[in-house]
């Protein structure tokens, strides 16, 4: 099964994917982790890539595409793969459609305010890095590590303004890309309202989605 994720910053989309990918016995793919590892292989493209980002310049679609085409052609994605964080625009999916023919596209759907308040609670050790949320997840002792009693504060990207404008821009710029692939027949929403929802519960309603197109009665 060949799996796209697609969702907003905050909606929880790596912790489903890893967990998914995990029960499927399918590599998650992150088109940052790709780019990350090709600059860390010094390769003649990893220097390009790296040379971009120095710029503070985005790396062309085209180098993405290769990289993209190379991971996926992999043997690892015989059974197939789940895709995170790309294709975010409607070039990106067309290419992706020339590299590999996808099965299904999950979309999930999580309201701004719910975003904003997991986010804007989310604090980070500033020793080691341990993420925590003053509502979801408190460490034991008020605004103190658990594990190696450092401080805890919140980042610069985690506050509320600065959340609402990302959630902006990206759905400007996928709402497109959803057009596109409701068109294609190829997508399933899936909606999480409630701040407190387990992620396990999402998990499961994303694996009975996948159960159902794999398996059609
Ligand atoms: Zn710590």
């Amino acid at each position: 099964m060949k799996i796209v994720l697609l969702g907003p910053p905050g909606s929880g989309k790596g912790t489903y994917a890893s967990r998914l990918t995990t029960i499927l016995g399918i590599p998650h793919i992150s088109t940052g982790d790709i780019v990350r590892d090709e600059i860390k292989a010094q390769t003649e493209l990893g220097k390009t890539i790296k040379e971009y980002s120095d710029k503070g310049e985005l790396v062309p679609d085209k180098i993405i595409n290769e990289l993209l085409a190379k991971r996926l052609n992999n043997p690892d994605c015989e059974k197939g793969f789940m895709l995170d964080g790309f294709p975010r625009t409607i070039k990106q999916a067309e290419a992706l459609h020339r590299i590999s023919k996808i099965n299904l596209i999950i979309n999930i759907n999580v309201p701004d305010e719910i975003i904003i308040t997991r986010l804007s609670n989310r604090i980070i050790c500033r020793k080691c890095g341990t993420i925590y949320n003053k509502l979801t997840l408190k460490p034991k002792k008020d605004n103190i590590c658990d594990k190696c009693s450092g401080d805890l504060y919140q980042r610069e990207d985690d506050k509320p303004k600065v959340i609402q404008e990302r959630l902006n821009v990206y759905r400007k710029k996928t709402e497109p890309l959803i057009k596109y692939y409701k068109k294609k027949s190829l997508l399933k929403n899936v909606h999480c309202n409630n701040l407190m929802t387990p992620p396990q519960e999402i998990v499961e309603k994303i694996k009975s989605i996948i159960d159902r197109v794999q398996k059609p009665k």
